[in-house]
């Protein structure tokens, strides 16, 4: 297939994980490249920013959506490239991007004019792409600022290279512990295949070190489709001393519609879990509003009148097919 060539999103996947994604059905499905990525007819329905993240962009690398928190976008470099990547169409991963540019002083302004803002979260690609330097220097730089109380780093090099957790990394984590409340690392993970003693040892470390840590997992058809698959992901990593936050249902991704499933499907598999996982195994299961409405419950049955419609930040009520 030419197709599969194409370079925008090209398949990159660390050798050394490589050996487990081999072995195992559904960690191939999240990081084979697959022809049907490039079949225009069956990605109908996909849209390149699903989330309409882009409209909030307030700095170059700084996405402001709610009051209190900001994404921070330092690099576009992954570990891996899922195939189902909500930013696959805009991530390219042709080298390292420049970061050190005069844009983060316009971050830096920004942060400094909006006092609400108390959380930065570190997002990307993943943060942990940049040396431990950069990173040290946003630290720093966050760290001065008074009304930054919690940073938090979405990322998948827990799993997906648990090598980079190097003692240096972590006693830079540990140090800056000291200068906010809470130093959250949030690990993207959605198979239980993806564990083994390596990922195990540095869960618990990570754990033993103060660092508060917390899950994202993406459901995807396919991968994690199913109960039973779910329940045993979530027990097994609050065996390792973090907690489940969110189950995220899948976004309409051009390019990724193959992983796509009905809102009514995840709601049956969600509602099963609950009578396995205690509540603080449960994560929350929540969907993105495309066209930036934002995040929302997916599963609320308590709601008065419970009919499968989503109401959106502004109260207004969005239909979801
Ligand atoms: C998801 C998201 C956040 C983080 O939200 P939490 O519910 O605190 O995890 C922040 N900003 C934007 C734009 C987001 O999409
Ligand atoms: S790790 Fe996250 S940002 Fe990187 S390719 Fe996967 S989903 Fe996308």
């Amino acid at each position: 297939m030419s197709n599969i060539e194409n370079e925008h999103f090209p398949q990159l996947v660390p050798i050394s994980f490589m050996k487990k994604v081999e072995r195992s059905v559904p960690l191939s499905a999240q990081f084979i490249q697959d022809s049907i990525e490039y079949d225009e007819e069956f990605q109908k329905g996909g849209s390149i920013d699903p989330i309409g993240d882009n409209d909030k962009l307030v700095a170059p690398q700084l996405i402001h959506r709610y009051s209190n928190r900001v994404l921070f976008l330092p690099v576009k470099t992954c570990p891996v490239n899922c195939r189902y990547c909500f930013r696959k169409n805009e991530i390219h991963t042709k080298g390292f991007d420049d970061i050190f540019s005069e844009n983060f002083s316009q971050t830096l302004h920004y942060l400094e004019e909006h006092p609400e803002i108390d959380e930065i979260i570190f997002t990307g690609g993943d943060p942990f792409s940049l040396n431990n330097n950069r990173l040290e220097f946003y630290l720093q730089a966050f760290s001065k600022l008074s009304n930054i109380k919690n940073i938090r780093f979405h990322t998948r090099y827990t799993t997906v290279l648990s090598k980079r957790f190097t003692t240096d990394l972590l006693n830079i984590l540990v140090q800056y512990l000291n200068n906010f409340e809470n130093l959250i690392i949030v690990t993207h993970t959605n198979h239980p295949d993806e564990f083994c003693s390596d990922v195990e040892n540095l869960f618990i470390k990570i754990d033993s070190l103060g660092l508060k840590h917390l899950t994202q997992s993406v459901l995807l058809k396919g991968v994690n489709d199913n109960p039973e698959i779910l329940i045993s992901l979530f027990k097994k990593i609050s065996s390792l001393r973090a907690i489940p936050y969110y189950l995220h249902h899948p976004d309409k991704v051009k390019g990724a519609m193959h992983f796509y499933l009905d809102l009514e499907i995840g709601r049956k598999i969600y509602s099963e879990l609950r009578k396995s996982l205690s509540g603080w195994q449960l994560p929350q299961y929540i969907i993105d509003i495309p066209g930036g409405h934002g995040k929302v419950s997916a599963y609320n049955p308590e709601t008065f009148r419970f009919s499968g419609s989503l109401i959106s930040q502004n109260s207004s009520f969005v239909q979801y097919h």
